[in-house]
């Protein structure tokens, strides 16, 4: 379970000015598919209409051969997860940040979850551990730390489609590369969708696909991508 489709995906916030031009695309379960192209693509986009946020005007999303327009939006959110690293947080400990949405799991599922997104390390040094505040009078994390505290949060929840988009304008290409990493090790039920700005963080993506202006120009794996420039 956990595949996404796209087909032939039509989208304007204004009609006078179409976003996605016929965009199709397919996430198998198990897999992961990265987005990217330049600013204003139609990245972010994307990742809305997957949430329901706006609906295309043409075509259809589906999950598990469902359209998603057809779901309700509560079971539909269910089964999704996203994880950015721009206000993800709330100003409050770094267990509460993890547990929201999954306030029932045990210490032991909580931790695990740390240990996959690969946030022990930060915790092991902040004072407090996992009570340490976050946010205005709190720890200040990098964007790749909150980014990945995100991650965890996605993770309890157990989505069958994580969306992570990396929204790039204030990661740098270090930070990118450990989030990139950190995805490496993750356990995918369903499909794992990155958007991301530069082509040169994604290395592991089973496909990416490369956007322009709301429709795909090239699409290939990072190697193929690379050598045609
Ligand atoms: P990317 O994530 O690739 O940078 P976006 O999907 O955010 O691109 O944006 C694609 C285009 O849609 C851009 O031209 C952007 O200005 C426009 N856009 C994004 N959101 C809205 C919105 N809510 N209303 C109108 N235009 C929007
Ligand atoms: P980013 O993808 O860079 O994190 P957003 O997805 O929020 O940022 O927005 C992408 C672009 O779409 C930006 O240029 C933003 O100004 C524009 N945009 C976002 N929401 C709206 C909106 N409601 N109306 C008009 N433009 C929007």
């Amino acid at each position: 379970a956990g595949a996404l489709r796209f087909d032939d995906v039509h989208f304007a916030y204004d009609p006078a000015r179409p976003i996605l031009r016929g965009l199709s695309f397919e996430a198998p379960a198990g897999k992961t598919l990265a987005i990217v192209g330049p600013s204003g693509a139609g990245k972010s986009t994307i990742s809305r209409l997957i949430f329901r946020f706006y609906q295309p005007q043409q075509g259809r999303i589906l999950i598990d051969g469902q359209d998603i327009s057809k779901v309700s939006l509560v079971s539909l959110r269910a089964c999704l997860g996203m994880a950015a690293q721009d206000n993800v947080l709330f100003n409050d400990t770094i267990r509460y940040n993890i547990l929201y949405g999954r306030p029932d799991a045990t210490e032991d599922e909580m931790r695990a979850a740390a240990a996959l997104a690969r946030i022990d390390k930060f915790v092991e040094v902040a004072p407090g551990g996992f009570e340490a505040q976050v946010g205005e009078r709190g720890l200040k994390l990098s964007g790749g730390e909150k980014q990945r505290v995100a991650i965890a949060r996605t993770l309890l929840k157990n989505p069958s489609i994580l969306v992570l988009d990396e929204a790039t304008s204030a990661l740098d290409t270090l930070t990118e590369r450990e989030i990139q990493e950190t995805l490496e090790d993750l356990p995918r039920k369903g499909a794992t969708i990155v958007i991301a700005h530069r082509l040169s963080t994604i290395v592991k993506a089973d496909e990416i696909l490369v956007i322009d202006n709301g429709a795909i120009v090239e699409r290939g794996d990072h190697d193929s991508l690379l050598a045609q420039g």
